[in-house]
């Protein structure tokens, strides 16, 4: 599942190709990746906006647009943004036609939905497993739906204090609490369990009796192992691909994930699997002792 660093990724990708372009027409393959609204009313609501931004909030993409309408794109599994030029052609079973490298990748070939715009360029939505969706939203909407997302890891409202005061009720444990959106927006299994590894704590620990030093920790890490992905444009380690049906580089600093069977990095134990809150959860037992 794209984390927020392959998001921002999308999100960086998209600012730089179409801010300021306008929506020449909108193509719908698989309906039902389109929610709340028709395709008829969908396509005459945004042809001919403009784009003025682009955002991205926990693991979603938002396009805004002239006349107080904003797409709002959640990757979900396997979503992901493509832009091609718009002379590509993409067959109704969501399948480029192309002899370009990166295109023929099988994880892009699964295009569910194409925005056409005026710079001869498209946009299209890559979602092999189908969970993915846009809903095109007024700003007062858009507002509602981001408002039950905790805070984002680079914001100044991600503290101690702040994760003092969430966790301290909770009986769960460490991992599944970093992986709920309303805590902490943006971090999924990939990134919970490389945070966890680098701030030294074991999966398991219960979420309230985490130290104060050790959530210093998993803030210092979030914010270093987030930057540093964004920095080498994500993991692509299974499906995740960037605006141009390219992988990211960050899987190969990956210490813990799916690295089940090898040797730790530090103390050269060997890496365990085990299943928390029903995700495979990766880590070192040793450096990584449970002292609940
Ligand atoms: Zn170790």
């Amino acid at each position: 599942m794209p984390e927020l660093p392959e998001v921002e990724t999308i999100k960086r990708g998209l600012e730089k190709e179409i801010i300021g372009t306008r929506v020449v027409d909108v193509i719908f393959l698989w309906v039902k990746t389109l929610k709340d609204k028709s395709p008829k009313i969908a396509t005459a609501q945004i042809i001919g906006k403009k784009i003025i931004s682009i955002k991205r909030r926990a693991k979603i993409i938002i396009i805004n647009l002239e006349d107080d309408l904003n797409l709002l794109f959640h990757m979900k599994m396997t979503g992901h943004l493509i832009i091609a030029p718009a002379s590509t052609k993409i067959q109704d079973n969501g399948q480029w036609v192309s002899s370009q490298k990166e295109l023929k990748d099988p994880f892009n070939q699964y295009i569910r939905l194409i925005i056409y715009l005026d710079n001869n360029k498209l946009v299209a939505f890559s979602d092999l497993r189908k969970f993915g969706y846009l809903k095109i939203v007024s700003n007062t909407e858009l507002e509602k739906i981001l408002s039950e997302y905790g805070p984002e890891p680079f914001s100044k409202d991600f503290n101690v204090n702040y994760l003092k005061k969430i966790l301290s009720n909770k009986k769960i444990a460490i991992k599944k609490a970093l992986l709920d959106q309303k805590t902490i927006s943006g971090i999924g299994n990939i990134y919970a369990d490389e945070i966890l590894f680098a701030s030294k704590i074991n999966p398991l620990k219960t979420a309230s009796k985490v130290s104060e030093k050790e959530l210093n920790s998993i803030i210092q890490n979030t914010k270093k192992i987030l930057r540093k992905s964004i920095e080498l444009g994500g993991t692509s380690t299974s499906d995740f691909r960037n605006i141009k049906g390219d992988r990211g580089l960050y899987g190969n600093r990956l210490k813990v994930y799916k690295k089940n069977g090898r040797s730790c990095t530090i103390c050269h134990s060997e890496i365990k699997r085990m299943v928390v809150g029903g995700r495979g959860t990766h880590f070192c037992p040793k450096c990584q002792e449970l002292n609940d």
